[in-house]
């Protein structure tokens, strides 16, 4: 059996992105800066592709920006926002602890610039607490970045309350929502999102391609200078196939967000079920508001990167941590953020189902990942001295 459950690092390309994606490059190849007809069918393109996205979020056209992807989004958005906050005399941001690199990487980038970051804690459930955002709010904040859903454990964010926090205290509000869009039900007016960065190869669509949500008003910095394109904010040839490609995945995804979940939430609460009879194992994040393709799971006494290596022996694609990350050997950021200790985040699994998921798969997941954990118990130090008292067990 061939089971791909590392959908959050990416996921395949649906038939219709892969149509999109060629008959672009087949038939509408000419640039959208063109003043020809076959220029200006590009455009005509390019320009429904962004009313499409807009609509999806409930946004205006001009509202949305291609870029190449959540990385680029990400750093768009927060160094705006840190240009804008600084032109006030405002310097401090407001993140949270179990952010992707994208966003805590430019951050460091800030803070070595000048800026303040406070990071929230995200608490054991892997959720942020909007009071504690009230609190850490001040008259010097000029942004909060939190993410939609957390690409490790999946849990999902009050973004609504954390956006009419912000809102009522005038500052800048951002969401990674990455692995939400297309996924969960997003709207950005009604949720009080001011900017929210999306990546296409996490629904789907083609990888090195996602755009920025930037609500009228909030003025985006030239992020690469050149031509006129995307109103002079990032400048360069747009990649049509790319976004003609991420439009078709995104109007499926959504088409079918609903009966994907139903589905997927089922088989993630049976692998949930099933893998927490293995002894000393626990679930990473709360199991409610969690995305539906989700799971991760820690097990005491063995090592990450070994029981993905066996998995992956088995036909069994799944990934500790986030891909990120793995490796390195540091234990995942997001694990230690909920209070993992560094030996029990070393022994962690994620498996990140997609909707075409059969309860059967899943049942061979739990087996397996069952026989792997406890081979590697059999001769690991750490599970001896568990076992024989030296030390004590967490989970
Ligand atoms: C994948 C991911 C990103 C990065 O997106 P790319 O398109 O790969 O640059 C950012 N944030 C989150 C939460 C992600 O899952």
């Amino acid at each position: 059996m061939q089971i791909y459950a590392d959908n959050a690092a990416t996921t395949k390309m649906s038939e219709a992105a892969i149509k999109a994606m060629t008959d672009c490059a087949k038939s509408y190849w000419g640039n959208p800066s063109s003043l020809y007809t076959i220029g200006q069918k590009a455009k005509e393109l390019l320009e429904e592709a962004r009313a499409d996205i807009a609509r999806i979020i409930n946004a205006e056209p001009r509202e949305i920006l291609f870029t190449s992807g959540g990385s680029e989004a990400d750093n768009q958005a927060l160094l705006s926002a840190a240009m804008l906050g600084k032109k006030q005399g405002k310097t401090h941001i407001i993140s949270s602890a179990f952010e992707h690199h994208a966003i805590l990487h430019t951050l460091k980038r800030l803070e070595q610039n000048g800026f303040s970051v406070t990071l929230l804690p995200v608490h054991e459930n892997g959720v942020v607490d909007p009071e504690e955002l009230k609190e850490a709010i001040d008259d010097n904040t000029c942004l909060v970045t939190v993410m939609t859903a957390n690409n490790e454990i999946g849990t999902i964010q009050p973004i609504k309350e954390l956006g009419a926090i912000c809102r009522e205290r005038g500052v800048l509000f951002h969401t990674d929502a990455v692995q939400a869009v297309g996924h969960i039900p997003l709207d950005v007016k009604a949720q009080n999102i001011d900017m929210l960065s999306a990546s296409a190869h996490k629904f789907h669509g083609p990888k090195g391609v996602g755009f920025l949500y930037a609500k009228k008003g909030v003025r985006l910095s030239n992020l690469i200078e050149g031509g006129a394109q995307e109103r002079g904010k990032r400048a360069g040839t747009e990649n049509l196939p790319g976004i003609l490609s991420m439009v078709a995945a995104l109007k499926e995804a959504v088409a079918g967000m609903d009966k994907h979940a139903e589905h997927m939430k089922k088989v993630r609460d049976h692998l949930i079920e099933g893998l927490s009879q293995i002894p000393h194992s626990a679930l990473n994040g709360e199991a409610e508001r969690r995305l539906a393709g989700n799971v991760n799971f820690s097990f005491e006494g063995i090592e990450g990167e070994s029981l993905l290596i066996l998995l992956d022996q088995r036909g069994i694609s799944a990934s500790s941590g986030s891909a990120c990350t793995s490796g390195a050997l540091d234990p995942s950021h997001v694990l230690l953020a909920i209070g993992r200790i560094h030996d029990v985040a070393h022994g962690s699994l994620r498996l990140s189902i997609g909707e075409d998921i059969t309860m059967e798969e899943a049942d061979y997941i739990i087996e397996n990942v069952r026989e792997v954990v406890e081979y590697l118990r059999s001769f690991s130090p750490v599970w001896r001295d568990l076992m024989t008292g030296k030390k004590e067990f967490i989970l």
